[in-house]
C-alpha cells in the first residue's frame, strides 16, 4: 500500500482531525499520514464540525506533503500579483449580443441530466458515465469547428475529467480555464449522490458557457479550455491531476474561473466572490465586467464577498502552482445549502428558474471572451 498524506488548514479541528494532525503543523497548514480506510470518517469530519466540502490536498509521500504546506502560491505577495495579461474590457461587440443566448431552460435541463443520473462518485461506473454523457454534450456544441475538441483526461480511478478545447487564433500556448467539478458524493450512503448544486449547477454553467461560445461563433486570441473535474469531493484529486500536469508540460494557463455551486439562494445578492486562496487582482477583474455588462437590465448580477476560510474548491489546484484563479460562489459561506453531500441535494431546493444559475453563465462567458481577446493584451 503506497504511503499518503494529506495537508489541510491549521485551524481545522474536530476529534478526528486534532488526532490526525500531530504528525506536523507547519506555519498555517497542517500534515497528516492518510489511510484510506479513513475517507469516509475523514470527509463526515469536514463536513459536519467545520462545514466543508474536500478540505484537503492529497500527497504520495511527506516530502510532498511538506512542499504543499509551505507552498510560496499562497502567501498575499502571490494573491496580490498582477496579472499577466493586462485586461482592459474591450469586447462589448461580441460579449453584448452573446449574453442574449443565454438560455436558463438549458442549464435547468443539464442539471437535471446530472442530477437523474443518482450518483457522479468519481470511483463509480456511473461516475464514468457523466464523464462520457458531459463529453458527448460537449462534442455536440462543436461540431464542424476545426479548432474545437473534447478530450477526457485519465486518472488513476474510474471517473475521468473532462476538457473541451477552443484554440487561440493568435496566441494558441496561452490558455484561459473555466471550470468545475463533475463529481458528487452523499457522506453516508455512495449510491445516492444527485448533487444537483454540488455541483451540477456549476457544471451546467460551464456548459452553458461553451454552448453560447460554440453557438455565437466566437474566435478566441487566446485558447479557451473549458473543464470538468473528477473527484474534487475526496481532497481536489482531479484538478490537482491536471494542474500538475499542466505545469509540468509548462503549459501556460493565464487565468482559470471556478463554478462550484451556482443554485442556491442562500443570501441576498445573486453571487459571491470568495476571497482566500484566490488571485486578487482576477477577482477585481471580475467585479469590474459585471459593473461593466450587468449593472443593471435584464442581466443585472448583484454580488458580495465573502471567505470559504480553506483549500474549498478546485480554483485552489489552480492556484497552488502560482495560476491566477478566481471563485464566485452562491450565496455567504455561511449560508450554504444544507443539503448537499445528501440524496436531498436536488433542482427543488434550487432557482427553478435558472435566472441565478445563468448569473454564473454570463459572467464566465465575459470572462472568457474578454480574457482572451483584449486587445491590449494583443499590442502587448
Ligand atoms: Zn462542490
Amino acid at each position: 500500500m503506497q504511503e499518503q498524506w494529506i495537508v489541510f488548514d491549521n485551524d481545522a479541528t474536530g476529534s478526528l482531525i486534532t488526532a490526525l494532525a500531530t504528525d506536523a503543523r507547519l506555519g498555517a497548514r497542517a500534515i497528516a499520514r492518510f489511510s484510506p480506510e479513513l475517507e469516509t470518517a475523514l470527509h463526515e469530519t469536514f463536513h459536519y464540525e467545520k462545514h466543508r466540502c474536500g478540505g484537503y490536498t492529497l500527497h504520495l509521500s511527506r516530502a510532498a506533503a511538506e512542499v504543499e504546506a509551505a507552498n510560496p502560491f499562497y502567501s498575499d505577495n502571490y494573491l496580490n500579483r498582477p496579472l499577466a495579461v493586462p485586461c482592459r474590457i474591450d469586447q462589448q461587440a461580441d460579449v453584448v449580443p452573446a449574453l442574449e443566448l443565454v438560455d436558463t431552460e438549458h442549464i435547468i435541463g443539464t442539471i437535471e441530466c446530472l442530477q437523474d443520473m443518482g450518483t457522479r462518485y468519481y470511483d463509480s461506473d456511473a461516475g464514468q458515465d457523466a464523464a462520457l454523457e458531459l463529453e458527448a454534450r460537449w462534442s455536440d456544441y462543436g461540431i464542424g469547428r476545426s479548432d474545437f475538441s473534447v478530450t477526457r483526461f485519465e486518472h488513476p480511478w474510474k471517473q475521468d475529467s473532462v476538457i473541451a478545447s477552443i484554440k487561440g487564433a493568435a496566441l494558441p500556448g496561452e490558455i484561459v480555464v473555466i471550470g468545475g467539478h463533475l463529481d458528487s458524493i452523499n457522506k453516508c450512503n455512495q449510491s445516492v449522490a444527485p448533487g444537483a448544486d454540488d455541483n451540477a449547477s456549476g457544471i451546467a454553467a460551464v456548459s452553458e458557457v461553451l454552448r453560447v461560445v460554440l453557438a455565437y461563433g466566437f474566435r478566441p486570441q487566446r485558447t479557451l479550455q473549458f473543464m470538468a473535474y473528477a473527484a474534487e469531493e475526496v481532497g481536489l484529486r482531479g484538478s490537482c491531476a491536471i494542474a500538475e500536469e499542466y505545469k509540468r508540460a509548462a503549459k501556460n494557463v493565464v487565468a482559470a474561473l471556478q463554478l462550484d455551486m451556482t443554485g442556491f439562494s442562500g443570501s441576498p445578492h445573486d453571487m459571491y466572490f470568495v476571497n482566500d486562496y484566490v488571485s486578487r487582482p482576477l477577482t477585481d477583474f471580475l467585479k469590474k465586467l459585471i459593473g461593466e455588462y450587468n449593472r443593471q437590465g435584464p442581466h443585472e448580477i448583484t454580488f458580495g464577498d465573502t471567505d470559504c476560510g480553506y483549500a474549498c474548491s478546485d480554483h485552489v489546484a489552480w492556484t497552488r502552482v502560482g495560476v491566477p484563479a478566481a471563485f464566485p460562489f452562491e450565496a455567504l459561506f455561511s449560508d450554504y445549502n444544507k443539503e448537499i453531500h445528501t440524496a436531498r441535494d436536488l433542482l427543488r431546493k434550487l432557482d427553478k428558474t435558472g435566472t441565478k444559475q445563468a448569473c454564473f453563465a454570463k459572467l464566465g462567458i465575459e470572462f472568457m471572451m474578454e480574457i482572451s481577446t483584449s486587445r491590449t493584451a494583443m499590442e502587448r
